[in-house]
């Protein structure tokens, strides 16, 4: 439970950051929270030669209105997130998502940008980001860039990320009068998804839903968007037969994964109750 020898850098600056990405990007990682890092170097599962500490660099721990958006830097912790009074009235699907996230310890270290960096195929943040239609500030030697975040997981702890590129910030819309909810079911232990849901959705007064977006994480190698179920219920007018009735599309042309927490068909079953009772909870909320 020891990890191996390294080099530590906590630079001061994000183009020194990016400098020494450059320099050692085939053996170095990027350390925010180390929640996910951490226990992978100390099992020896990562054994970089490098590692560059960016929680010193300024302007990357804040949450700031800009316009219809808002702005959250890579290193606000969960906890940051679950607390701000900014987003429980302006995007409260984060501070919901937040809650459900481990426990203090970690929501108190974790960030933002490890969490989105780290790909997680059980992370809470990505479907959470995805039904937001975030968009992600990646920074590198070349360029920086605004990654929609529907492009940016590409499966298991994979993402657009290159080697030599930080994540900076996220950029997340002002939902407004619009409904949300995140439910997971996870098994205590560890907290992590077996199936997590988000959803973002906006009802006409007469019940008819006129928008809505459903990420969904635990379920397969990456966190993806229920494109068919949005499709089937946007323009109708929801109840609980509809719901539920559409909620088994969520999985369709889904390889649905299998692992200690269940065989694919229970999770596909889980996943279709937890995408009704989400789109239920978020038209309560
Ligand atoms: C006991 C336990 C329970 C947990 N339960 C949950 C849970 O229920 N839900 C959940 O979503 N997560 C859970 N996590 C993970 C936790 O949320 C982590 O905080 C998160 O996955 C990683 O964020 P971090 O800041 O700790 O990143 P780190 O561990 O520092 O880094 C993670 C990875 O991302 C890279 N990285 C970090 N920051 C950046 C950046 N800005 N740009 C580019 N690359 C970067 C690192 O090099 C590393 O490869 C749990 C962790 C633990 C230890």
């Amino acid at each position: 439970m020891i990890p191996g020898s390294f080099e530590y850098y906590a630079p001061r600056s994000l183009s020194d950051a990016v400098k020494y990405l450059s320099a050692h990007k085939d053996d170095v990682k990027i350390l925010s929270g180390g929640q996910s890092l951490l226990p992978l170097m100390k099992m020896r599962l990562s054994k970089p030669g490098y590692i560059l500490d960016i929680g010193r660099i300024p302007g990357l721990d804040s949450i700031a209105e800009e316009g219809n958006n808002l702005i959250i830097g890579a290193l606000v912790t969960h906890n940051q997130i679950e607390d701000s009074e900014l987003l429980k009235k302006n995007c409260p699907l984060l501070p919901q998502t937040a809650t459900t996230i481990a426990d203090v310890q970690v929501r108190n270290r974790g960030t933002i940008g490890g969490s989105i960096a780290h790909a997680d195929p059980a992370g809470d943040w990505p479907p959470a980001i995805m039904a937001l239609d975030a968009e992600i500030k990646v920074v590198g030697p070349r360029s920086e860039r605004w990654v929609k975040c529907n492009d940016f997981f590409l499966g298991l702890l994979m993402s657009v990320l290159e080697p030599d590129e930080v994540v900076t910030a996220l950029k997340v819309p002002v939902t407004g009068n619009d409904k949300t909810a995140y439910l997971k079911a996870a098994p205590r232990s560890s907290g992590f998804a077996v199936v997590g849901v988000a959803v973002r959705m906006a009802m006409e007064a007469s019940g008819v839903c006129s928008q809505i977006a459903l990420g969904i994480t635990g379920v397969a190698d990456k966190a993806y968007r229920a494109n068919r179920v949005e499709q089937m219920l946007t323009g109708k007018k929801l109840d609980s037969k509809l719901i539920e009735d559409v909620a088994t599309e969520s999985t369709r042309n889904v390889d649905v994964i299998e692992d200690i927490n269940g065989s694919s068909e229970y999770r596909a079953h889980l996943t279709h109750v937890y995408v009704a009772r989400a789109i239920q909870a978020a038209m309560q909320s």
